[in-house]
């Protein structure tokens, strides 16, 4: 072969980089997630975030206490370090109620209650709440969910250039999709739930918490609050499953991201 003709020490160079392609390439098998089709520009999408934020702000009890707040922070900034696809002006904020939930606006904003704080254990398992919400996000699925209802209810709106300059809120209210308790923005599909618990898995992961923490807190908290309708534990009927794709994917990570 032409190749070992080359001098001895570039004979080595090109066995070595050889090798340490077979070494590397095959250790890793995590899941590869993208986001699904959305009408919504990254720019819209934060803006709708933050319009949609300022609402929430505004009528919901958020926590005063500094430390609660800065522990969350400091939890999700490690986080988002990990997150995929657009760099998103996350934030954290924290509210008080007892009840057991979290929810993410498109965008970037993230909401934990104090209930879930109260009932993690540890670090690791408050971080397992923040990385699905942070993955709802990095996956677009709030504004991929408001895309597939556009085409369904306004098409020839769309077609019309209805989403153009303005407040994105503003419009996409004229099409009768707006943020509430049961928004559209924030009913994702068993699929989306799955993708969110295997994205968070992997965030977990590189920023070094036990991903092992997350099917340890969602099985405690199933027994807990069995037939509940909270974010964090809907769509997800069949709690084993769950702890099942999240098991199998911890196998699979291979090495840390850096
Ligand atoms: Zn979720």
């Amino acid at each position: 072969m032409k190749l070992f003709r080359l001098l001895p020490g570039a004979r080595v160079a090109v066995l070595a980089v050889l090798m340490a392609g077979v070494l590397t390439a095959p250790l890793e098998a995590r899941t590869r997630l993208k986001p699904g089709f959305n009408m919504i520009s990254l720019d819209q999408e934060v803006q709708l975030g933050r319009e949609a934020a300022a609402d929430m702000d505004r009528k919901l009890p958020l926590e005063r206490n500094s430390r609660l707040k800065a522990r969350v922070s400091e939890i999700g900034r490690q986080l988002v370090r990990y997150a995929p696809g657009p760099r998103y002006p996350y934030s954290f904020k924290v509210i008080r109620d007892k009840n057991i939930n979290a929810f993410a606006l498109p965008g970037g904003p993230i909401y934990v209650h104090t209930g879930v704080i109260e009932a993690a254990e540890n670090d690791h398992q408050l971080a397992s709440v923040l990385a699905h919400e942070i993955a709802h996000v990095a996956l677009r699925h709030g504004t991929h969910n408001a895309s597939k209802a556009m085409v369904a209810q306004a098409p020839l709106a769309i077609l019309g250039g209805l989403i153009g300059s303005g407040s994105v809120m503003g419009q996409l209210a004229q099409m009768g999709l707006a943020f509430g308790a049961n928004s559209i923005f924030l009913k994702y599909s068993r699929d989306a739930e799955r993708q969110a618990d295997i994205l968070g898995t992997q965030m977990m992961y590189d920023a070094g918490y036990n991903p092992e923490e997350m099917v340890r807190f969602f099985e405690k908290l199933e027994r807990s609050h069995r037939g509940r309708s909270l974010e964090f534990l809907s769509s997800h009927p069949n709690p084993g499953n769950r702890s099942q794709i999240v098991r199998r994917e911890i196998a699979e990570l291979g090495p840390r991201r850096r």
